[in-house]
């Protein structure tokens, strides 16, 4: 295992210090180089953007926001803080920014806590259907606090089925509708949950964890002239640290930078939100929009090429950096292909797919995503091959077989190397 070049005299002081630790990191670092990194919710983010996160800034209290903090000493992170709210402002052409929410989670929370009281009727995706926990799950605050409603996929499609999300909308006149999700292969038409919110008088939440990335480098159409409030990560397709954002009208500004503090978080975390400033300006170049189409160019090709092996992608293909795929024509449930996957070195996730006969923990499909092997540097012209490896896998009954499987895999990953070597 080497280190890497960004890891300087830091990295050696550690070694020094904590050598069992250090050499997990280079340990999880040559695992991220060498096997084919497929998690859709996954990025390889930047020495840059690392090396902010990293920093100094981790020291420094900032309890509330710039130029109004409870602590001394915020002038240089307001600094920071002032740079990441202009870049997302800009970049998303947002009228508001919050860059605080430590995660998706908690960006989501906090625009709960913005618009909505407890008991208060919620509309969302069926989290079988690909809506994530925080959408109404009964084991997460929003199932308990709160009165799920729960919108569903068409059989027949596989596309969300908007008449009855406005029939469910008309019935029910939930306080917060929530457009977005965790493992949806589609564009989402904003327009329309849009005219249903206003239908009914509803506050339209969209939940851009998956895809803020792609819209950040234009690669897909934007949520933020339709929603009142969009939430997302930032170390999804968006490549930036692990963390959440929140951006708003202007009328609901005030609320949402009340509810992330101080009813939900107390202190920031001012190396992640310095870390978020790195990459929203990444994201605002040629190179990151290039990026964001090559993401999709490669989720749809790979898909394509699946389909070509019998495994077939949940709404006939993607619109998006992400293909759920179902396996019951392969013969293979979502749990075992997933456990070959691993001893292949293929890294992904099982996934229910709409209407699945199995049990979540089971399930009968994966979900495949290109953010990462997109960073590194594949295009079409390797989907192919990436389509034959996961076909070759998850088809494959003999363990000892896989061992092969793995060394081409490992030949693919060393072509196209995650970080430069020291
Ligand atoms: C990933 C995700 C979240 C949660 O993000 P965390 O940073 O893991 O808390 C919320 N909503 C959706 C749709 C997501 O995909």
């Amino acid at each position: 295992m080497t280190s890497p070049t960004f890891w300087g005299p830091d990295f050696e002081a550690l070694e020094q210090q904590d050598p069992e630790i250090a050499q997990l990191l280079l340990a999880e670092l040559d695992r991220q180089r060498t096997g084919l990194q497929l998690i859709a919710s996954e990025n390889l983010t930047s020495p840059a953007v690392l090396a902010a996160f990293g920093s100094v800034l981790s020291n420094k209290y900032a309890e509330g926001y710039p130029g109004r903090r409870y602590y001394g000493g915020c002038e240089v992170v307001d600094r920071a803080e002032e740079l990441a709210i202009n870049r997302a402002k800009e970049l998303f052409g947002a009228e508001h920014a919050n860059v605080q929410p430590h995660s998706g989670a908690s960006a989501n929370l906090a625009a709960y806590a913005a618009f909505t009281k407890p008991g208060d009727k919620v509309l969302a995706l069926s989290l079988a259907q690909g809506g994530h926990l925080t959408h109404g799950s009964p084991v997460n605050f929003s199932g308990q606090w709160f009165n799920p409603i729960h919108y569903t996929v068409r059989k027949d499609t596989e596309f969300i089925d908007y008449d009855e999300v406005r029939a469910l909308a008309i019935e029910h006149r939930p306080r917060m509708i929530i457009a977005g999700a965790t493992a949806y292969p589609r564009l989402v038409d904003f327009a329309i949950f849009r005219e249903i919110a206003d239908e009914v008088g509803a506050i339209l939440m969209v939940d851009a964890a998956h895809f803020i990335g792609l819209v950040a480098g234009k690669a897909i159409p934007s949520p933020v002239p339709y929603a009142d409030v969009v939430c997302f990560t930032t170390h999804k397709v968006l490549r930036g640290p692990r963390g959440g954002m929140i951006l708003s009208k202007a009328e609901h500004a005030k609320e949402i930078d009340k509810a992330v503090f101080p009813k939900m978080q107390g202190g920031p975390l001012m190396n992640a939100v310095a870390a978020k400033a790195v990459v929203l300006k990444e994201c605002a170049t040629k190179p990151y929009q290039n990026y964001a189409a090559q993401v999709i160019k490669n989720a749809q090709t790979l898909a394509a090429e699946l389909n070509t092996h019998g495994l077939r992608p949940v709404s006939g293909g993607t619109d998006t950096h992400l293909v759920l795929i179902d396996l019951q024509g392969a013969g293979v449930t979502g749990k075992e292909a997933e456990r070959r996957c691993d001893i292949s070195k293929i890294t992904l996730n099982k996934n229910s797919i709409p209407y699945d006969p199995q049990p979540p923990m089971i399930s009968s499909g994966i979900r495949v995503g290109t953010p990462s092997i997109t960073t590194q540097g594949m295009q079409e012209a390797q989907m192919a091959e990436v389509a034959t490896l996961i076909a070759d896998t998850v088809k494959e009954t003999d363990d000892n077989k896989l061992k092969a499987v793995a060394a081409r895999v490992n030949e693919l990953a060393a072509k196209f190397p995650a970080y430069p070597r020291a």
